[in-house]
Protein backbone atom coordinates (compact mmCIF):
# COMPACT_ATOMS: atom_id res chain seq x y z
CA UNK A 1 0.00 0.00 0.00
CA UNK A 2 1.23 3.23 -1.43
CA UNK A 3 1.84 6.11 1.43
CA UNK A 4 -0.49 8.56 0.10
CA UNK A 5 -4.30 8.59 -1.15
CA UNK A 6 -5.51 9.57 -5.00
CA UNK A 7 -7.78 11.86 -4.95
CA UNK A 8 -9.00 12.59 -9.10
CA UNK A 9 -10.54 15.60 -10.31
CA UNK A 10 -10.20 18.70 -8.57
CA UNK A 11 -13.86 20.26 -8.79
CA UNK A 12 -15.99 20.92 -5.97
CA UNK A 13 -15.83 17.44 -4.38
CA UNK A 14 -12.13 16.51 -5.12
CA UNK A 15 -10.87 20.03 -3.63
CA UNK A 16 -12.88 19.18 -0.28
CA UNK A 17 -11.66 15.67 -0.37
CA UNK A 18 -7.64 16.14 -0.89
CA UNK A 19 -7.81 19.11 1.45
CA UNK A 20 -9.75 17.00 4.53
CA UNK A 21 -7.64 14.53 3.66
CA UNK A 22 -4.38 16.43 3.47
CA UNK A 23 -5.55 17.42 7.29
CA UNK A 24 -5.18 14.83 8.60
CA UNK A 25 -1.20 14.26 8.01
CA UNK A 26 -1.88 12.35 5.26
CA UNK A 27 -0.24 12.93 1.51
CA UNK A 28 -2.00 13.30 -1.68
CA UNK A 29 -1.97 12.81 -5.38
CA UNK A 30 -4.66 15.40 -6.68
CA UNK A 31 -5.30 14.54 -10.31
CA UNK A 32 -7.01 17.38 -12.39
CA UNK A 33 -7.17 17.23 -16.37
CA UNK A 34 -7.34 21.14 -16.44
CA UNK A 35 -5.57 22.87 -18.21
CA UNK A 36 -5.12 20.07 -20.26
CA UNK A 37 -8.25 19.38 -21.09
CA UNK A 38 -11.80 21.13 -20.23
CA UNK A 39 -14.79 19.43 -20.45
CA UNK A 40 -17.51 21.07 -22.36
CA UNK A 41 -18.73 23.36 -19.36
CA UNK A 42 -15.25 23.75 -17.77
CA UNK A 43 -13.10 26.68 -18.76
CA UNK A 44 -10.78 28.57 -16.16
CA UNK A 45 -8.36 26.58 -15.05
CA UNK A 46 -8.41 27.01 -11.76
CA UNK A 47 -9.81 24.10 -8.81
CA UNK A 48 -13.52 24.34 -7.54
CA UNK A 49 -15.05 25.67 -10.87
CA UNK A 50 -18.53 26.71 -10.66
CA UNK A 51 -19.88 25.79 -13.97
CA UNK A 52 -23.06 27.94 -13.79
CA UNK A 53 -25.16 29.65 -11.02
CA UNK A 54 -22.60 31.20 -8.62
CA UNK A 55 -25.24 30.33 -5.43
CA UNK A 56 -24.95 28.02 -2.96
CA UNK A 57 -28.35 28.62 -1.92
CA UNK A 58 -29.82 29.63 1.50
CA UNK A 59 -27.72 29.99 4.55
CA UNK A 60 -30.86 29.87 6.73
CA UNK A 61 -31.55 26.63 8.87
CA UNK A 62 -34.75 26.22 8.09
CA UNK A 63 -33.84 24.95 4.24
CA UNK A 64 -32.15 22.02 3.83
CA UNK A 65 -29.24 23.57 2.02
CA UNK A 66 -29.03 25.65 4.39
CA UNK A 67 -28.50 23.24 7.39
CA UNK A 68 -26.11 20.92 5.04
CA UNK A 69 -23.74 24.27 4.90
CA UNK A 70 -24.04 24.81 8.95
CA UNK A 71 -23.28 21.39 9.60
CA UNK A 72 -20.01 21.56 6.75
CA UNK A 73 -18.62 24.85 8.92
CA UNK A 74 -18.99 22.39 12.11
CA UNK A 75 -16.65 19.78 10.15
CA UNK A 76 -14.16 22.69 9.28
CA UNK A 77 -15.05 22.43 5.71
CA UNK A 78 -12.76 24.62 3.32
CA UNK A 79 -15.10 25.23 0.51
CA UNK A 80 -17.90 26.37 2.61
CA UNK A 81 -15.42 28.74 4.78
CA UNK A 82 -13.89 30.22 1.53
CA UNK A 83 -17.48 30.62 0.24
CA UNK A 84 -18.27 32.55 3.28
CA UNK A 85 -14.91 34.80 2.52
CA UNK A 86 -15.80 35.22 -1.02
CA UNK A 87 -19.67 35.62 -0.56
CA UNK A 88 -21.45 38.30 -2.34
CA UNK A 89 -24.68 39.95 -1.20
CA UNK A 90 -27.62 37.87 -2.19
CA UNK A 91 -30.27 37.79 0.78
CA UNK A 92 -30.35 35.05 2.32
CA UNK A 93 -28.76 32.78 0.15
CA UNK A 94 -24.68 32.54 0.34
CA UNK A 95 -23.57 33.59 -3.36
CA UNK A 96 -19.88 33.49 -4.25
CA UNK A 97 -17.75 35.44 -6.68
CA UNK A 98 -16.96 32.72 -8.55
CA UNK A 99 -13.90 33.76 -9.57
CA UNK A 100 -11.98 34.22 -6.03
CA UNK A 101 -13.69 31.19 -4.81
CA UNK A 102 -11.68 29.21 -7.22
CA UNK A 103 -8.57 31.36 -6.77
CA UNK A 104 -8.86 30.91 -3.17
CA UNK A 105 -9.30 27.21 -3.38
CA UNK A 106 -6.68 26.54 -5.92
CA UNK A 107 -4.49 28.43 -3.68
CA UNK A 108 -4.98 26.99 -0.71
CA UNK A 109 -4.22 23.01 -2.14
CA UNK A 110 -1.20 24.17 -3.95
CA UNK A 111 0.18 25.61 -0.86
CA UNK A 112 -0.67 22.56 1.21
CA UNK A 113 2.88 20.84 1.76
CA UNK A 114 0.97 17.39 1.99
CA UNK A 115 -0.43 17.99 -1.43
CA UNK A 116 0.73 16.95 -4.94
CA UNK A 117 -0.70 17.82 -7.71
CA UNK A 118 -1.08 16.07 -11.18
CA UNK A 119 -2.28 18.18 -13.84
CA UNK A 120 -3.15 15.21 -16.10
CA UNK A 121 -6.27 13.20 -17.40
CA UNK A 122 -7.23 9.88 -15.76
CA UNK A 123 -8.19 6.84 -18.03
CA UNK A 124 -5.26 7.93 -20.62
CA UNK A 125 -2.06 6.43 -21.14
CA UNK A 126 -1.08 4.56 -18.14
CA UNK A 127 -2.55 6.80 -15.87
CA UNK A 128 -5.53 3.66 -15.56
CA UNK A 129 -8.00 4.35 -12.43
CA UNK A 130 -7.47 0.50 -12.11
CA UNK A 131 -3.92 0.74 -11.52
CA UNK A 132 -3.83 3.34 -9.36
CA UNK A 133 -7.00 1.04 -6.88
CA UNK A 134 -4.32 -1.33 -7.21
CA UNK A 135 -1.39 1.18 -5.37
CA UNK A 136 -3.78 2.33 -2.76
CA UNK A 137 -6.96 4.15 -1.64
CA UNK A 138 -8.44 6.37 -4.69
CA UNK A 139 -11.80 8.92 -4.24
CA UNK A 140 -13.35 9.27 -7.74
CA UNK A 141 -14.40 12.73 -8.24
CA UNK A 142 -14.57 13.56 -11.80
CA UNK A 143 -18.36 15.49 -11.83
CA UNK A 144 -21.12 15.02 -14.29
CA UNK A 145 -19.21 15.76 -16.93
CA UNK A 146 -15.99 12.68 -16.31
CA UNK A 147 -14.04 12.32 -19.49
CA UNK A 148 -14.67 9.94 -21.64
CA UNK A 149 -11.83 7.36 -21.71
CA UNK A 150 -12.14 7.31 -17.35
CA UNK A 151 -15.95 7.15 -17.63
CA UNK A 152 -15.43 3.37 -19.75
CA UNK A 153 -12.93 2.13 -16.64
CA UNK A 154 -15.37 3.17 -14.27
CA UNK A 155 -18.05 1.21 -16.27
CA UNK A 156 -15.50 -1.74 -16.59
CA UNK A 157 -15.13 -2.12 -12.90
CA UNK A 158 -18.63 -1.26 -12.11
CA UNK A 159 -19.97 -3.26 -14.36
CA UNK A 160 -22.63 -0.77 -15.41
CA UNK A 161 -23.57 -0.54 -18.91
CA UNK A 162 -24.55 2.76 -18.82
CA UNK A 163 -22.97 6.03 -17.10
CA UNK A 164 -24.05 8.86 -19.35
CA UNK A 165 -27.32 9.50 -18.76
CA UNK A 166 -29.73 12.90 -20.21
CA UNK A 167 -30.17 13.97 -16.38
CA UNK A 168 -34.18 14.85 -17.69
CA UNK A 169 -35.25 15.05 -13.80
CA UNK A 170 -38.90 15.78 -13.40
CA UNK A 171 -39.85 17.87 -10.44
CA UNK A 172 -40.14 16.56 -7.29
CA UNK A 173 -42.69 17.63 -4.47
CA UNK A 174 -43.50 16.85 -1.04
CA UNK A 175 -46.58 14.84 -0.59
CA UNK A 176 -48.10 16.72 2.24
CA UNK A 177 -48.20 19.53 -0.12
CA UNK A 178 -50.41 18.28 -2.40
CA UNK A 179 -54.33 19.03 -2.49
CA UNK A 180 -55.66 15.54 -2.07
CA UNK A 181 -59.42 17.04 -1.81
CA UNK A 182 -58.50 17.25 -5.91
CA UNK A 183 -55.85 14.55 -6.03
CA UNK A 184 -56.51 11.01 -6.03
CA UNK A 185 -54.43 7.21 -5.40
CA UNK A 186 -54.86 4.58 -8.53
CA UNK A 187 -52.87 3.19 -11.59
CA UNK A 188 -54.69 3.68 -14.94
CA UNK A 189 -57.31 1.48 -15.70
CA UNK A 190 -57.16 -0.18 -12.17
CA UNK A 191 -58.68 3.49 -10.88
CA UNK A 192 -61.69 3.40 -12.90
CA UNK A 193 -64.75 2.63 -11.53
CA UNK A 194 -65.40 -1.17 -12.78
CA UNK A 195 -68.86 -1.91 -14.07
CA UNK A 196 -70.11 -4.49 -11.46
CA UNK A 197 -69.25 -1.69 -8.48
CA UNK A 198 -71.44 0.67 -6.77
CA UNK A 199 -70.34 3.93 -6.41
CA UNK A 200 -69.86 3.34 -2.80
CA UNK A 201 -67.47 0.33 -3.51
CA UNK A 202 -65.25 2.48 -6.06
CA UNK A 203 -65.08 5.41 -3.51
CA UNK A 204 -63.96 2.73 -0.72
CA UNK A 205 -61.32 0.97 -2.90
CA UNK A 206 -60.06 3.95 -3.74
CA UNK A 207 -60.27 5.38 -0.19
CA UNK A 208 -58.15 1.67 0.00
CA UNK A 209 -55.48 2.63 -2.31
CA UNK A 210 -54.76 5.97 -0.40
CA UNK A 211 -54.06 4.19 3.09
CA UNK A 212 -51.73 1.99 1.00
CA UNK A 213 -49.92 4.83 -0.82
CA UNK A 214 -48.06 2.28 -3.16
CA UNK A 215 -49.88 3.76 -6.32
CA UNK A 216 -49.91 6.77 -8.61
CA UNK A 217 -51.12 10.23 -7.14
CA UNK A 218 -53.35 11.75 -9.79
CA UNK A 219 -54.51 14.92 -10.99
CA UNK A 220 -57.71 15.48 -13.24
CA UNK A 221 -58.34 18.63 -15.41
CA UNK A 222 -61.59 19.80 -17.08
CA UNK A 223 -60.65 21.18 -20.40
CA UNK A 224 -60.90 25.15 -19.22
CA UNK A 225 -58.31 24.08 -16.67
CA UNK A 226 -56.07 22.37 -19.00
CA UNK A 227 -56.22 24.93 -21.79
CA UNK A 228 -54.90 27.51 -19.35
CA UNK A 229 -52.00 25.88 -18.21
CA UNK A 230 -50.76 24.65 -21.85
CA UNK A 231 -51.11 28.70 -22.91
CA UNK A 232 -48.92 29.48 -19.25
CA UNK A 233 -46.58 26.45 -20.46
CA UNK A 234 -46.12 27.13 -24.15
CA UNK A 235 -45.37 30.72 -23.11
CA UNK A 236 -43.23 29.93 -19.94
CA UNK A 237 -39.41 31.35 -19.69
CA UNK A 238 -36.35 28.21 -20.96
CA UNK A 239 -33.45 28.51 -19.27
CA UNK A 240 -30.56 29.10 -21.88
CA UNK A 241 -28.59 26.07 -22.82
CA UNK A 242 -25.04 25.55 -23.95
CA UNK A 243 -24.56 24.33 -27.48
CA UNK A 244 -23.13 21.41 -26.09
CA UNK A 245 -26.30 20.82 -24.85
CA UNK A 246 -28.87 21.65 -26.97
CA UNK A 247 -27.50 18.54 -29.30
CA UNK A 248 -27.26 15.78 -26.94
CA UNK A 249 -30.84 16.82 -25.26
CA UNK A 250 -33.03 16.78 -28.15
CA UNK A 251 -31.70 13.85 -29.25
CA UNK A 252 -32.26 12.15 -26.01
CA UNK A 253 -35.33 12.50 -24.85
CA UNK A 254 -38.06 15.69 -24.81
CA UNK A 255 -39.07 18.62 -22.32
CA UNK A 256 -42.84 18.61 -21.85
CA UNK A 257 -42.82 22.41 -23.03
CA UNK A 258 -41.24 21.50 -26.46
CA UNK A 259 -44.17 18.56 -26.62
CA UNK A 260 -46.59 20.98 -25.80
CA UNK A 261 -45.97 23.74 -28.46
CA UNK A 262 -46.25 20.46 -30.38
CA UNK A 263 -50.00 21.65 -30.37
CA UNK A 264 -52.65 21.93 -27.83
CA UNK A 265 -53.64 18.20 -27.76
CA UNK A 266 -49.89 16.79 -27.88
CA UNK A 267 -49.80 16.32 -24.14
CA UNK A 268 -53.22 14.67 -23.40
CA UNK A 269 -51.68 12.03 -25.82
CA UNK A 270 -49.01 11.86 -23.94
CA UNK A 271 -47.92 12.52 -20.82
CA UNK A 272 -51.38 14.38 -19.58
CA UNK A 273 -53.58 11.49 -21.15
CA UNK A 274 -56.60 10.93 -19.09
CA UNK A 275 -57.70 7.53 -20.34
CA UNK A 276 -58.17 4.62 -17.55
CA UNK A 277 -59.36 7.19 -15.07
CA UNK A 278 -62.48 8.00 -13.86
CA UNK A 279 -62.27 11.66 -11.47
CA UNK A 280 -64.15 10.39 -8.11
CA UNK A 281 -65.28 14.01 -8.24
CA UNK A 282 -67.86 13.83 -11.04
CA UNK A 283 -67.40 9.77 -11.90
CA UNK A 284 -66.38 10.98 -15.60
CA UNK A 285 -62.87 10.59 -17.28
CA UNK A 286 -61.19 14.07 -16.54
CA UNK A 287 -60.14 16.30 -19.57
CA UNK A 288 -56.40 15.76 -19.15
CA UNK A 289 -54.78 14.31 -16.09
CA UNK A 290 -51.28 14.39 -14.30
CA UNK A 291 -49.73 11.91 -12.74
CA UNK A 292 -47.28 11.87 -10.01
CA UNK A 293 -44.59 8.90 -8.53
CA UNK A 294 -43.56 8.24 -5.84
CA UNK A 295 -40.26 9.65 -5.16
CA UNK A 296 -38.65 8.26 -2.32
CA UNK A 297 -39.12 5.07 0.02
CA UNK A 298 -41.15 6.49 2.70
CA UNK A 299 -43.51 8.14 0.22
CA UNK A 300 -42.96 11.61 1.34
CA UNK A 301 -41.83 13.21 -2.05
CA UNK A 302 -43.46 12.54 -5.46
CA UNK A 303 -42.40 13.19 -9.20
CA UNK A 304 -44.40 14.62 -12.21
CA UNK A 305 -44.49 11.83 -14.79
CA UNK A 306 -42.81 13.02 -18.13
CA UNK A 307 -42.08 16.91 -16.86
CA UNK A 308 -38.11 17.04 -17.78
CA UNK A 309 -38.35 20.48 -18.55
CA UNK A 310 -35.72 23.73 -19.30
CA UNK A 311 -38.15 25.77 -17.51
CA UNK A 312 -36.32 28.22 -15.47
CA UNK A 313 -37.51 27.36 -11.82
CA UNK A 314 -39.03 30.72 -11.07
CA UNK A 315 -41.26 29.59 -14.17
CA UNK A 316 -41.98 25.94 -12.93
CA UNK A 317 -43.36 26.68 -9.91
CA UNK A 318 -45.63 29.27 -11.60
CA UNK A 319 -46.82 27.42 -14.19
CA UNK A 320 -46.67 23.83 -12.57
CA UNK A 321 -48.56 26.01 -9.43
CA UNK A 322 -51.28 25.91 -11.87
CA UNK A 323 -52.24 22.34 -12.18
CA UNK A 324 -55.32 21.74 -9.79
CA UNK A 325 -54.23 20.51 -6.57
CA UNK A 326 -50.62 21.61 -7.00
CA UNK A 327 -51.51 25.44 -5.83
CA UNK A 328 -49.65 24.79 -2.94
CA UNK A 329 -47.14 22.63 -3.70
CA UNK A 330 -44.00 22.61 -2.21
CA UNK A 331 -41.29 21.88 -5.09
CA UNK A 332 -37.98 20.13 -3.53
CA UNK A 333 -36.47 19.96 -6.53
CA UNK A 334 -37.00 22.10 -10.09
CA UNK A 335 -36.87 19.75 -13.33
CA UNK A 336 -33.56 20.29 -15.00
CA UNK A 337 -31.66 18.35 -18.46
CA UNK A 338 -28.18 18.63 -19.20
CA UNK A 339 -26.05 15.73 -20.02
CA UNK A 340 -24.90 13.97 -16.56
CA UNK A 341 -22.88 11.06 -15.47
CA UNK A 342 -23.21 8.82 -12.47
CA UNK A 343 -23.38 5.73 -10.87
CA UNK A 344 -26.15 3.47 -10.08
CA UNK A 345 -25.20 4.18 -6.47
CA UNK A 346 -27.93 2.59 -4.42
CA UNK A 347 -26.77 -0.50 -6.03
CA UNK A 348 -22.81 0.00 -5.98
CA UNK A 349 -22.22 2.04 -3.37
CA UNK A 350 -22.23 2.20 0.39
CA UNK A 351 -23.16 5.00 2.72
CA UNK A 352 -19.23 6.16 3.11
CA UNK A 353 -19.44 6.40 -1.03
CA UNK A 354 -17.12 3.06 -1.22
CA UNK A 355 -17.67 0.76 -4.27
CA UNK A 356 -18.89 -1.97 -2.30
CA UNK A 357 -16.97 -4.66 -4.45
CA UNK A 358 -13.87 -2.68 -4.02
CA UNK A 359 -13.12 -1.51 -0.60
CA UNK A 360 -10.30 0.99 -1.40
CA UNK A 361 -11.88 2.90 -4.28
CA UNK A 362 -14.45 5.40 -3.27
CA UNK A 363 -16.82 8.10 -5.13
CA UNK A 364 -17.81 11.76 -4.22
CA UNK A 365 -19.53 14.45 -5.99
CA UNK A 366 -21.97 14.48 -8.74
CA UNK A 367 -20.99 11.32 -10.07
CA UNK A 368 -22.48 9.83 -7.15
CA UNK A 369 -26.11 11.33 -7.73
CA UNK A 370 -25.81 14.48 -4.97
CA UNK A 371 -27.15 16.97 -6.96
CA UNK A 372 -25.59 20.56 -6.83
CA UNK A 373 -22.38 22.32 -5.43
CA UNK A 374 -22.82 22.00 -1.74
CA UNK A 375 -24.10 18.50 -1.89
CA UNK A 376 -20.96 17.54 -3.97
CA UNK A 377 -18.65 19.02 -1.15
CA UNK A 378 -20.42 17.36 1.55
CA UNK A 379 -20.00 14.10 -0.41
CA UNK A 380 -16.00 15.20 -0.60
CA UNK A 381 -16.42 15.31 3.46
CA UNK A 382 -17.83 12.01 3.75
CA UNK A 383 -15.41 10.18 1.05
CA UNK A 384 -12.53 11.64 2.66
CA UNK A 385 -12.96 10.59 6.34
CA UNK A 386 -13.67 7.50 5.67
CA UNK A 387 -10.55 7.26 3.33
CA UNK A 388 -8.47 8.45 5.86
CA UNK A 389 -10.09 5.64 8.06
CA UNK A 390 -9.71 2.96 5.44
CA UNK A 391 -5.91 4.04 5.11
CA UNK A 392 -4.84 4.74 8.97
CA UNK A 393 -6.37 0.84 9.34
CA UNK A 394 -3.45 -0.13 7.58
CA UNK A 395 -5.68 -3.50 6.02
CA UNK A 396 -7.56 -4.39 9.67
CA UNK A 397 -11.11 -3.76 9.68
CA UNK A 398 -11.53 -0.13 9.06
CA UNK A 399 -14.27 1.90 11.51
CA UNK A 400 -16.99 3.45 8.75
CA UNK A 401 -17.93 7.34 9.46
CA UNK A 402 -21.25 7.23 9.34
CA UNK A 403 -23.47 10.17 9.87
CA UNK A 404 -26.89 10.44 11.65
CA UNK A 405 -29.34 9.69 9.27
CA UNK A 406 -31.34 13.03 11.11
CA UNK A 407 -28.56 15.09 9.66
CA UNK A 408 -28.16 16.30 5.87
CA UNK A 409 -24.95 15.17 5.37
CA UNK A 410 -26.04 11.42 6.52
CA UNK A 411 -29.62 11.50 4.60
CA UNK A 412 -27.64 12.53 1.24
CA UNK A 413 -25.37 9.50 2.08
CA UNK A 414 -28.05 7.60 2.76
CA UNK A 415 -30.77 8.48 0.30
CA UNK A 416 -27.74 7.74 -2.76
CA UNK A 417 -26.51 4.37 -1.52
CA UNK A 418 -30.31 2.92 -0.96
CA UNK A 419 -31.09 0.84 -4.11
CA UNK A 420 -33.70 2.97 -6.32
CA UNK A 421 -35.15 1.50 -9.56
CA UNK A 422 -35.57 4.74 -10.38
CA UNK A 423 -32.75 6.35 -9.05
CA UNK A 424 -32.35 10.45 -9.78
CA UNK A 425 -29.47 12.42 -8.39
CA UNK A 426 -30.80 14.19 -5.08
CA UNK A 427 -29.87 17.30 -3.91
CA UNK A 428 -30.31 18.87 0.19
CA UNK A 429 -34.25 18.57 0.79
CA UNK A 430 -36.36 17.88 4.11
CA UNK A 431 -38.40 15.43 2.60
CA UNK A 432 -35.22 12.22 2.86
CA UNK A 433 -34.55 13.19 6.70
CA UNK A 434 -36.58 11.21 8.86
CA UNK A 435 -39.64 13.14 10.10
CA UNK A 436 -40.24 14.61 13.72
CA UNK A 437 -41.45 12.24 16.64
CA UNK A 438 -44.52 12.85 18.21
CA UNK A 439 -47.67 15.39 16.84
CA UNK A 440 -46.83 16.97 13.63
CA UNK A 441 -46.20 21.14 13.50
CA UNK A 442 -48.12 22.02 11.12
CA UNK A 443 -46.06 25.20 10.59
CA UNK A 444 -43.70 24.69 8.02
CA UNK A 445 -40.85 27.40 9.11
CA UNK A 446 -41.08 25.79 13.25
CA UNK A 447 -41.07 22.17 11.43
CA UNK A 448 -38.24 22.73 9.41
CA UNK A 449 -36.38 24.54 12.45
CA UNK A 450 -37.44 21.47 14.83
CA UNK A 451 -35.77 19.19 12.30
CA UNK A 452 -32.70 22.06 11.86
CA UNK A 453 -32.13 21.51 15.73
CA UNK A 454 -32.46 17.80 15.98
CA UNK A 455 -29.83 17.86 13.06
CA UNK A 456 -26.94 19.85 14.80
CA UNK A 457 -27.84 18.48 18.33
CA UNK A 458 -26.71 15.58 16.81
CA UNK A 459 -23.67 16.71 15.41
C1 LIG B 1 -24.06 22.45 -17.43
C2 LIG B 1 -24.14 22.26 -15.95
C3 LIG B 1 -24.75 23.23 -15.14
C4 LIG B 1 -24.84 23.07 -13.75
N1 LIG B 1 -25.39 24.05 -12.98
C5 LIG B 1 -25.41 23.93 -11.63
C6 LIG B 1 -25.89 25.00 -10.79
O1 LIG B 1 -26.30 26.03 -11.26
N2 LIG B 1 -25.92 24.81 -9.45
C7 LIG B 1 -25.46 23.66 -8.87
O2 LIG B 1 -25.48 23.55 -7.64
N3 LIG B 1 -24.98 22.64 -9.64
C8 LIG B 1 -24.95 22.76 -10.99
N4 LIG B 1 -24.46 21.75 -11.78
C9 LIG B 1 -24.03 20.55 -11.15
C10 LIG B 1 -22.54 20.76 -10.84
O3 LIG B 1 -21.79 20.16 -11.82
C11 LIG B 1 -22.22 20.23 -9.48
O4 LIG B 1 -23.00 20.84 -8.53
C12 LIG B 1 -20.75 20.34 -9.07
O5 LIG B 1 -19.92 21.06 -9.94
C13 LIG B 1 -20.29 18.95 -9.00
O6 LIG B 1 -19.08 18.91 -8.36
P1 LIG B 1 -18.08 17.73 -8.66
O7 LIG B 1 -16.89 17.94 -7.81
O8 LIG B 1 -18.79 16.44 -8.58
O9 LIG B 1 -17.71 17.92 -10.21
P2 LIG B 1 -16.97 19.15 -10.92
O10 LIG B 1 -17.07 20.37 -10.11
O11 LIG B 1 -17.44 19.14 -12.32
O12 LIG B 1 -15.44 18.70 -10.88
C14 LIG B 1 -14.94 17.60 -11.60
C15 LIG B 1 -13.49 17.88 -11.92
O13 LIG B 1 -12.91 16.69 -12.45
C16 LIG B 1 -12.11 17.00 -13.57
N5 LIG B 1 -12.02 15.79 -14.40
C17 LIG B 1 -13.00 15.21 -15.14
N6 LIG B 1 -12.55 14.07 -15.70
C18 LIG B 1 -11.25 13.92 -15.31
C19 LIG B 1 -10.25 12.95 -15.56
N7 LIG B 1 -10.47 11.87 -16.33
N8 LIG B 1 -9.02 13.09 -15.00
C20 LIG B 1 -8.74 14.18 -14.21
N9 LIG B 1 -9.67 15.15 -13.96
C21 LIG B 1 -10.90 15.01 -14.48
C22 LIG B 1 -12.83 18.17 -14.21
O14 LIG B 1 -11.95 18.94 -15.02
C23 LIG B 1 -13.33 18.94 -12.99
O15 LIG B 1 -12.40 19.90 -12.55
C24 LIG B 1 -24.34 21.88 -13.17
C25 LIG B 1 -23.75 20.91 -13.96
C26 LIG B 1 -23.64 21.09 -15.34
C27 LIG B 1 -23.00 20.02 -16.17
Amino acid sequence: MQDYITVIGAGLAGSEAAYQIAQRGIKVKLYEMKPEKFSPAHSNPNFAEIVCSNSFKSNLLTNACGLLKEELRRLHSLLIQIADETSVPAGQALAVDREQFSEKVTQNLKKHPLIEIIHREVGKENRNLQKLAKEGIVIVATGPLTSEGLAEQIQEITGQDKLYFYDAAAPIVTKESIDFSIAFYGNRYEQEKKKEETIEQWKDRLAEEKEQEHSYINLPMNEQEYETFWKALVEAEVVHLHDFEKKEIFEGCMPIEIMAKRGIDTLRFGPLKPVGFDDPRTGKRPYALIQLRQDNSSATMYNLVGFQTNLKFGEQKRVFSMIPGLEQAEFVKYGVMHRNTYLNSGKLLDETYCLKSHPNIYFAGQITGVEGYVESISSGMVAALNAVSNFQSNGNKREKIVFSNNTVIGALAKYVSTPNQNFQPMNANFGILPELEGKKIKDKKERYLKIAQRSLENF
